[in-house]
């Protein structure tokens, strides 16, 4: 146990994010778990600040990772990571929990009222900010009908559908307010008008900060600036929705593949 306890602590930062927006620049990055297997094989992506960037592909392609990365979740990558003007490794712990928001399939909530749940991402939010938040993901009324802010979640929020869950984590995510955002399959597994409100307020967000959209259904990358397409740890494919479909390339083909299969559904559940 000493000897564990005597092992050098991880470098942590100092440096503090600032500046109206940030942008993200990765250059040539490797990472693995382990040893033996590279996970990401030299990744250069570019997310401007105002920007609105996707990043597809297969399960197990590397997505979640990169986000990992981006959170500081693992440090131990080769290449670069320039998050605005700073070195990924040079920030903060702190500062780098405050500008970016990562927002999952699977956003945890706790056991305890909506307004509890919404302060993890701003202790000293008002009652004002909150029901302004949300407002914004079509949850309020709901509140309402309930005992408001106070209304109690169950462990997990088991007493909420899964897109109320999502939408709930949107609230939190926006209330954050942070310069750059994260959303990993954000929209998966949920009814659909909880996706399209959710991919509306990510439009919007887009607008005014750096989101990186991780998304394995492709309809909703159409809009993108800039899209990814990730295969075995290497960017496949770069560029937007009309380009990526003339190349007629991996992107293409999964693109017309999962129209193929909406429009089946369509029919077979008409
Ligand atoms: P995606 O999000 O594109 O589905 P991931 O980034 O989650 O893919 O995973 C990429 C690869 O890394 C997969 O082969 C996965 O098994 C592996 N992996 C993911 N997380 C871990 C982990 N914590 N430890 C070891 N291997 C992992
Ligand atoms: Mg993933």
């Amino acid at each position: 146990i000493f000897r564990i306890l005597d092992l050098p602590e991880p470098q942590q930062g100092t440096e503090i994010l600032s500046g109206d927006g940030l942008s993200i620049h990765l250059q040539d990055v490797h990472f693995g778990y382990d040893e033996e297997r590279e996970v990401l094989k030299g990744i250069t992506l570019d997310i401007p600040v105002g920007s609105f960037v996707s990043l597809v592909g297969e399960s197990g392609s590397g997505k979640s990772t990169i986000a990992g990365l981006l959170s500081g979740k693992n440090r131990a990558f080769n290449g670069n990571i320039c998050i605005g003007e700073t070195y990924l490794q040079n920030i903060s712990e702190k500062s780098l929990m405050e500008q970016v928001t990562v927002i999952r399939h699977n956003s945890y909530l706790f056991k305890g009222t909506v307004a509890e749940n919404l302060r993890m991402a701003k202790e000293d939010a008002t009652d004002e900010e909150m029901i302004a938040v949300l407002k914004k993901v079509n949850l309020w009324d709901f509140m309402t009908m309930q005992k408001g802010l106070k209304t109690e979640l169950l462990e997990k929020a088991s007493n909420l559908s899964g897109g109320q869950c999502q939408r709930l984590a949107l609230a939190r995510g926006l209330l954050h307010n942070s310069k750059i955002y994260i959303f990993d399959e954000a929209t998966s597994n949920i009814d659909i008008e909880s996706e399209e409100l959710i991919m509306s307020v990510i439009h919007e967000l887009a607008r005014t900060k750096s989101v990186l959209l991780i998304s394995h259904r492709l309809s909703n990358v159409v809009k993108s600036d800039c899209i990814y397409m990730l295969k075995d740890g290497v960017i496949a494919e770069q560029g937007h929705h009309e380009l990526l479909m003339a190349q007629k390339g991996p992107y293409q083909k999964l693109f017309d593949y999962q129209n193929q299969l909406e429009q089946y559904g369509k029919v077979a559940g008409a």
